[in-house]
């Protein structure tokens, strides 16, 4: 347990119980080698990511939104240029497209899934259209069967956000492995967190992992020699031994997500107005949240709140309505979907070393 009495959405302090002494030494080590700027410990992570994500190529950048503005950039898909994804992700979806100079198209969501409405995304599809950006949103791949069926017919690149999607897979198949280029992010709570920032691409394509190289490093591979206008966007060393850590124990944390999963269903199971995620092909979903739905979600969230429980929504305002996307003209009613869950959705508290009784305690103070 952590905190008496408490349960927090996510435990990074249980986490830091269980390997900490992994933690310090590899830190330690960085600190001394001094090689703080893509030293030796980013060049073996990321030959160590591209491995566990089934990619050739793995390139270790700053963030996420780093990740994905850095993935468009890549893919030269710019000013002028569309691509769609749902309305119901991170912020840092579409951001990363308009920092690349790409204005986001959205669509909605399927409610079933809460994932991305594939058919939607296909009558989304103009002209403009460069890219196709599924989101593996609360660790759950998007059927990247039918994404690269149809980016193939209609001649579009794909983008994967697997920020949320460690461990996922689609088809045995991780995810991050299906598209042109897939971002990744490292922040503290994903489900393989660095402690502070950190991001990453992966890609079968090796123009494109030279390009990413060149992007993050000031457009530059030999020193003081520039052959694009890059940006200084890099993994630090000391991020990546830790990462390196991590990254050993991460099937393990899925599995233990996944078991969690499976114990909430049970302990939700006759609980009338709560809605569990969809049944999917649960040894494939990565379990990066456990997202609910109820009716008068904020008096709901107020309650476990009240009982010390660290429940989230993700996310209460789709991105179409956000104030920072306003000059692309979204009214609400545009994507009903999206919009009725993110009045719904309560994400559970869930991480690999969460213990039944906490599960029980939140079980419990949903029933009431
Ligand atoms: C976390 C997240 C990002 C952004 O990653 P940062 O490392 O925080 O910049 C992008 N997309 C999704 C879906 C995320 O959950």
């Amino acid at each position: 347990m952590s905190g008496h009495g408490s349960i927090p959405l996510v435990d990074l302090r249980a986490q830091y119980a269980e390997i900490g002494p992994e933690l310090k030494e590899a830190a330690i080590g960085a600190l001394e080698r001094t090689d703080y700027i893509l030293g030796a410990d980013v060049a073996e992570f990321e030959k160590e990511f591209a491995a566990f994500v089934g990619a050739k190529h793995c390139v270790a950048c700053a963030s996420g939104t780093d990740a994905l503005t850095l993935a468009f950039r890549a893919l030269d898909i710019g000013p002028g240029d569309d691509v769609i994804m749902q309305a119901n992700t991170f912020v840092a979806t579409p951001l990363g497209a308009v920092l690349a100079g790409a204005r986001p198209v959205f669509v909605d969501a399927d409610p079933a899934t809460m994932q991305v409405d594939l058919a939607a995304m296909e009558r989304a599809i103009t002209s403009r259209t460069r890219a196709l950006v599924p989101v593996h949103l609360f660790g759950q791949a998007v059927d990247m069967s039918r994404v690269a069926a149809l980016a193939r017919r209609r001649n579009l690149a794909v983008v994967e956000d697997a920020a949320q999607g460690h461990g996922a897979r689609w088809n045995g198949r991780s995810v991050g492995s299906f598209g042109d280029v897939a971002a990744w992010s490292f922040y503290p709570g994903k489900n393989l967190g660095a402690a502070g920032d950190g991001g990453a691409l992966t890609t079968q394509r090796e123009d494109v992992a030279r390009k990413l190289r060149l992007l993050r490093n000031y457009g530059s591979t030999v020193k003081y020699v520039h052959e694009s206008p890059g940006t200084n966007s890099r993994l630090d060393t000391l991020q990546a031994a830790i990462l390196r850590v991590k990254l050993r124990h991460l099937h393990a944390w899925v599995d233990r997500r996944r078991a969690a999963a499976r114990r909430y269903r049970e302990l939700l199971a006759d609980v009338p107005h709560v809605v569990l995620p969809q049944e999917c092909r649960e040894e494939e979903h990565a379990w990066h949240l456990f997202v609910v739905r109820v009716p008068d979600r904020d008096r709901v969230l107020k309650t476990l709140q009240d009982a010390g429980i660290g429940a989230g929504i993700h996310y209460p305002i789709p991105c179409h309505l956000q104030g920072a996307l306003r000059n692309l003209e979204y009214a609400r009613g545009a994507f009903p979907a999206a919009e009725d869950l993110a009045g719904r959705i309560l994400s559970l508290p869930i991480y690999p070393e969460i213990e039944p009784a906490q599960q029980a305690a939140v079980a419990a103070a949903l029933r009431v």
